[in-house]
């Protein structure tokens, strides 16, 4: 084992193979509402960074029986998990989000619930939402960091600063609970050289998170990126070189932190470049066999 999946973690957790089904909350977020901004950050897609839910004007739990519906033929493993992908999901009126995130609980099959977020958009009355939550179910909250410099998190209009990463990651830290915390991050970014990529790791590493995703820039259709990217084409990393990137990074995280995501995981109808990151097996089996070759091993140089 080179390093811990989300698949293997998962079957450690529940015995055996969960799916995590992508759900739509109807939250927006303030880099789009005009709170900070209204581009979003420079790579979030209209669909605010999450192409999997279904139509976000169903209820929730209508959602979740369509999601199990559409995967039954791949998987009757019958263990989900909620996964509140996009946009911003703590952004909004609590007591509503906290009907939704219920809602997804009252199917027996639901094993826990995942919710994607901003670290400067959990209010205090959320952040008790999120505990309690974590005391009935296994609950994982994800933020997107994506680098711990400030000039590139200016260059991609994050919109917060890392202390506030810091301070939040530290609440919720604190909850009760079954609760866990996932950073994002991005290891390819423009404005970046592959050191300072690798410090955003090595930051990561030594937080008190559960697991880590890690993504290469994705150029989408219709983002500021994309605009950018094609008055003035920039270059991305190769599949190659990408993939020796992840392993260094790999390396440097804690052994016991689960990697969930290695790749960008953009829709591919929306993709502009890199083009290799749409053959998701492809790529996988790359990275796959660049850890073989390299003999590649979490934690050798946390
Ligand atoms: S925080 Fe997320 S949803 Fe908001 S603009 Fe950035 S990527 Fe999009």
């Amino acid at each position: 084992m080179r390093y811990i999946s989300a698949g293997q973690y998962y079957k450690e957790l529940f015995g055996q193979k969960v799916y995590r089904i992508a759900l739509d909350a109807g939250c927006t977020c303030p880099n789009r509402d005009g709170t900070l901004g209204y581009g979003g950050c420079i790579f979030c897609s209209g669909s605010g960074s999450g192409e999997f839910a279904s139509s976000r004007e169903l209820p929730v739990a209508d959602q979740l029986m369509e999601a199990k519906a559409k995967v039954s033929a791949k998987y009757t493993g019958g263990k989900y998990i909620a996964y509140f992908q996009n946009f911003t999901n703590t952004y909004g009126d609590e007591e509503t989000l906290r009907h939704k995130y219920e809602e997804t609980l009252s199917d027996p099959e639901v094993v826990g619930i995942s919710i994607a977020t901003r670290p400067d958009c959990i209010s205090e009355k959320m952040y008790g939402i999120l505990g309690q939550l974590a005391e009935r179910t296994y609950l994982w909250v994800e933020l997107g960091l994506q680098t711990i410099h400030e000039e590139s998190a200016k260059w991609m209009r994050r919109g917060y600063s890392l202390p506030v990463f810091e301070e939040a990651l530290a609440r919720l830290s604190s909850l009760p609970g079954n609760l866990s915390t996932i950073v994002h991050v991005i290891m390819d970014l423009p404005c970046e050289t592959k050191e300072q990529m690798l410090e955003t790791i090595s930051y990561c590493a030594h937080l008190p998170i559960h697991g880590i995703k890690i993504a290469n820039l994705n150029i989408l259709k219709n983002t500021d990126l994309a605009v950018e990217y094609m008055k003035n084409p920039f270059p991305l990393m190769e599949r190659e070189e990408y993939s020796a990137i992840v392993a260094e990074a790999i390396e440097r995280l804690r052994p016991d932190m689960v990697v969930y995501r290695l790749t960008g995981d953009g829709a591919k109808r929306d993709l502009i470049a890199p083009l290799w990151v749409a053959d998701k097996r492809k790529t996988r089996n790359a990275i796959d066999a660049y850890f073989r070759e390299h003999d590649v091993v979490q934690g050798r140089y946390y």
